[in-house]
């Protein structure tokens, strides 16, 4: 039985997520970055929401675990350090596994924007939610993590089977794109560029993405092939620092 994925915009630029469990009916929130907008669709739905599966401990990704619990009794569960900030009621880690009625997530690390950032992989139905871990066309800034955490988290969800659906937390492909033209003149990305740039105007979300997508023109993923860097891992630091630094 399949896992249907309520997508919805919360803040100025995160995605919530509100994932269903067809065979059981049990619900998971990805992430809780506004309590008040995951409340109102889950009542639209008619869904309650028992549980909570945090990427990482950042605001814009758990501060609504608190408003959440209270409301719908959600388990919360994540990664530690969420733990020094917000509340949790099962620490998951890399080779875990969490179970949603009958849908298996396996917990993977995927450290390096903060230490202890985790995914949720889906291997049944092909889904995977990556946080701010990768976005289309980019990766998140290295806040807590080295770069060669990063490029090693990054390369763990590019080995994900191709048609796998990655959803990121946040919208930023517009600006991510821009960047990339900068270091990466293929044909795939201009091409890609324009149908972001067409979605954007009509108002559609570019998330989710997918792994075959973002190998072939995420400039990150890309990194050893448009640096001269020998090391895969200097070469997406290189990248990294000329993203940090882009004034688009
Ligand atoms: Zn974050
Ligand atoms: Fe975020």
């Amino acid at each position: 039985m399949p896992l249907t994925v309520h997508q919805f915009p919360c803040l100025s630029d995160n995605y919530g997520f509100l994932v269903r469990d067809e065979a059981s009916g049990k619900v998971a929130c990805i992430d809780t970055p506004d309590a008040e907008a995951i409340i109102a669709a889950a009542e639209a739905k008619g869904w309650g929401i028992d549980m909570v599966l945090n990427t990482h401990w950042h605001a814009d990704h758990a501060g609504g675990n608190e408003a959440i619990k209270a409301r719908f009794g959600a388990e919360l569960i994540g990664p530690q350090e969420v733990k020094a900030h917000f509340p949790l009621d099962r620490t998951v880690g890399d080779g875990d596994v969490v179970e949603l009625g009958a849908t298996r997530f396996a917990v993977l690390d995927t450290g390096g924007h903060t230490l202890g950032h985790v995914s949720y992989y889906d291997a049944a139905d092909g889904i995977a939610f990556v946080g701010d871990t990768l976005f289309p066309l980019g990766c998140g800034r290295v806040f807590e993590g080295t770069p060669q955490q990063m490029w090693t988290s990054l390369s763990r969800l590019a080995a994900l089977p191709a048609d796998t659906v990655a959803y990121s937390a946040h919208e930023y492909t517009l600006a991510n794109g821009r960047f990339a033209a900068t270091v990466d003149d293929s044909a795939d990305l201009a091409a890609r560029m324009a149908a972001v740039e067409a979605a954007r105007e009509r108002g559609e979300p570019t998330v989710p993405t997918t792994i075959a997508l973002e190998r072939q023109t995420n400039p990150f993923l890309r990194a050893p092939l448009l640096s001269e860097k020998a090391d895969p891992a200097e070469a997406f630091a290189e990248i990294r620092a000329l993203k940090d630094n882009f004034k688009g």
